[in-house]
């Protein structure tokens, strides 16, 4: 009873998993189920696929609004220069006209006292004014040097875009490449269900629901390769008589000895180890 999966609900225990002693119709069964299992394989390798693909370009649309919030803000700041601008230019018109009234008035006063006054007035005027000028200068070379950041994220952007259309059309394409071979695998995946009887293909589905992949694996030297732990020899015994399938007393895993079916090779997921 040590090599019997421990859960009864589904499969009917190790009955139900008998292939009824008969060794070609034993082998035949692990054969299918090693070929649902590199199925399963695929089937998991695409859907891995089909879920990172769109981040892809969520991660790209992400640096996008990043982009454009940078590009709102330096609008923001030209808009604010620009008004900083038309102010001065406004203030220095202004004071412009009124020494040039003073100038023509100038010539009719009649106190040297007044005359004195006009002149300081006019002079803290024109004062003024060259400081605005001194202003205006600085914010036109602040205004410059913000377009050519407004350029380069406008440049980036340009870029971006280009970038997201083609990942975008990409996106779809290979979405709807990687469906289709979804729907094969599907089909390929029903076809070799059929040929495992129910008990044991519920065996198989419901260690899959459970287990980490994969469901079934070889024993190599009396070892399960899903575990990496010695089965005992009388489990190991039965194993290599392949009348029956086995779960690992371990992992709870399907297992068959490697010699039954050495082409079978190790699951993929194992591989990766
Ligand atoms: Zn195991």
């Amino acid at each position: 009873m040590a090599n019997q999966v421990s859960e009864h609900r589904c499969g009917g225990g190790q009955q139900g998993l008998s292939a009824k002693g008969d060794p070609i119709m034993y082998e035949k069964q692990i054969e299918q189920l090693v070929v649902l299992q590199k199925v399963d394989d695929e089937i998991i390798l695409l859907e891995a696929e089909i879920d990172q693909a769109p981040k892809d370009v969520a991660a790209l649309e992400a640096r996008h609004e990043t982009l454009e919030k940078r590009k709102q803000q330096l609008d923001e700041k030209l808009d604010l220069l620009k008004e900083q601008k038309k102010k001065l230019e406004v203030e220095i018109e202004e004071d412009s006209v009124k020494v040039k009234k003073s100038k023509s008035k100038l010539m009719l006063v009649g106190t040297t006292k007044e005359y004195h006054a006009m002149m300081r007035e006019m002079d803290s005027l024109e004062k003024l004014n060259r400081l605005r000028e001194e202003e205006k200068i600085t914010v036109l070379e602040e205004n410059e040097r913000q377009n050519e950041l407004l350029d380069d994220v406008n440049g980036k952007i340009k870029e971006l875009n280009e970038e997201l259309a083609e990942k975008r059309a990409g996106l779809k394409e290979k979405l709807g490449a990687a469906q289709g071979d979804l729907d094969k695998l599907t089909k390929r995946r029903n076809k070799a269900g059929k040929a495992v009887p129910a008990p044991i293909l519920g065996r198989y589905e419901f260690i899959r629901s459970r287990l980490a992949h994969p469901v079934i694996v070889p024993v190599d030297e009396a070892v399960c390769t899903g575990c990496n732990i010695m089965i005992p020899p009388q489990d190991f015994n039965n194993l290599q008589e392949g009348k029956q399938i086995l779960s690992c007393p371990n992992c709870q895993r399907l297992i068959y000895w490697i010699e039954h079916i050495p082409e079978a090779a190790k699951p993929k997921a194992l591989q990766k180890d």
